[in-house]
């Protein structure tokens, strides 16, 4: 809620200061709509970067959002995702994988489609969209390792079946 800006007047005095009344706002509105969705949102200032980082739990995964100076032109220069790059969860170097999400999915490439993409961010989108798109794709990594795993096992399951067949041409 705006609460979580104004109840803290450091945190408020600081993104006033180095971001400017205009980014605060913004802030502040993409805030609320945030925990009309997600309840568990918190707000911190890196005082290196001059930015605030806004951290999310939502289905005991951990967001963590450090937003960008030009914020909410640009949007974020990180998202970490349970203390890692986020992009892990995109960028696939098993060419399985990557044939896995064209077939489940019909995408070629997670980063593409993604917010983590510069050029996807649009003034309009919301903290609460960059979030609803991590869930997403947590979602589908978990479809993918399914998916995958079943292949394995009928692979394993169609191999044991030639095999007996050989043995029994052999006896
Ligand atoms: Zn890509």
């Amino acid at each position: 809620m705006t609460s979580i800006l104004n109840e803290n007047k450091e945190l408020f005095d600081k993104i006033t200061l180095y971001c400017g009344n205009v980014y605060r706002r913004r802030l502040i509105k993409d805030l609320e709509d945030l925990i009309t969705v997600y309840s568990i949102v918190q707000v911190n200032f890196d005082d290196n970067l001059r930015v605030p980082i806004v951290t999310v739990i939502a289905d005991c995964n951990v967001i963590k959002i450090t937003l960008h100076k030009s914020f909410p032109f640009k949007c974020h220069s990180s998202i970490e995702l349970n203390g890692e790059p986020y992009s892990k969860i995109l960028i696939y170097t098993s060419g399985e994988r990557k044939a896995a999400l064209k077939e489940l999915k019909g995408i070629d490439c997670l980063c593409c489609e993604s917010y983590i993409c510069e050029s996807n961010w649009k003034i309009q989108l919301r903290l609460r969209d960059i979030v609803d798109e991590v869930l997403k794709n947590i979602k589908i990594n978990i479809e993918l390792d399914t998916y995958i795993r079943n292949k394995h096992n009928n692979n394993d399951k169609i191999n044991e079946n030639v095999d007996a067949n050989k043995k029994r041409k052999i006896h």
